[in-house]
């Protein structure tokens, strides 16, 4: 199984991406994070990255196509993936197309999860992640059960994204529109595209994207 989640920053790709990667053992392969860790680790990659992501915009389509045609040709990717965050640009939709071709494959489905911007900006700055297992969190929408401690793994540390502020949510959401919206039409045309309201609440999104891929792995 090879799934694509659509859909603007802070619309719910990553928690689902979490929750459906144990259930039918695919590699989530999220752009943002690998940029993220590159960023942490202080490559030159990451260098490059840095000021590009803290201020919204989109890393170049070369590093990024780059960073994600060596994952996928990884043993754990090469039994189904669900890709998060990639393609965001028409180009980024026909690279990984080349790369998929090579290994005889195609995406099963490309879902985009649907939330509109008036929703979004409450969402992403009231976000934050356990610092040892990177469980989710949302200071509104989803406290741990005990303030102050995950309620995967009992650690008290947690951190935020630097680019999840009021600022740069704006810049994210344009290139959101501007660049990544445009492949909605090219997977729509391949026939592949389905639609998942993303402003339901995170179980009933899963329930939705498991009976899509229920359905394309029987269909
Ligand atoms: P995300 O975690 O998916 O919200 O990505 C965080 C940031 O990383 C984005 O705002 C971009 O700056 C960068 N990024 C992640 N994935 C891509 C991609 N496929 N193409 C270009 N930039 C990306």
């Amino acid at each position: 199984m090879r799934l694509i989640l659509l859909g603007p920053p802070g619309g719910g790709k990553g928690t689902q991406a979490k929750r459906l990667q144990d259930d039918y053992q695919l590699a989530h392969l999220s752009t943002g994070d690998m940029l993220r860790a590159a960023v942490a680790s202080g490559s030159e990659i990451g260098k490059k990255a840095k000021a590009v992501m803290d201020a919204g915009q989109l890393v170049s389509d070369e590093i990024v196509i780059g960073i994600i045609s060596e994952r996928i040709g990884q043993p754990d990717a090469r039994k189904g993936f669900i890709l998060d965050g990639f393609p965001r640009t028409v180009a980024q939709a026909e690279a990984l197309d080349v790369m998929l071709a090579k290994q005889s494959i195609a995406v099963d489905a490309a879902i985009e999860v649907r939330v509109p911007d008036s929703m979004i900006l409450e969402r992403i700055t009231g976000r934050f992640t356990c610092s040892k297992c990177g469980a989710g969190y949302h200071d509104k929408f989803q406290r741990p059960k005990v303030d102050g401690k995950c309620d995967a793994c009992g650690s008290t540390e947690f951190t935020r994204r630097a680019d999840d502020n009021a600022e740069t949510v704006r810049s994210r959401l344009d290139a959101y529109h501007a660049q990544t919206a445009p492949i909605l039409p090219f997977y729509e045309k391949k026939g592949v595209l389905k639609v998942v309201d993303g402003t339901l609440p995170i179980a009933e999104v899963t329930k939705r994207l498991k009976e899509i891929v229920e359905g394309a792995s029987v269909g």
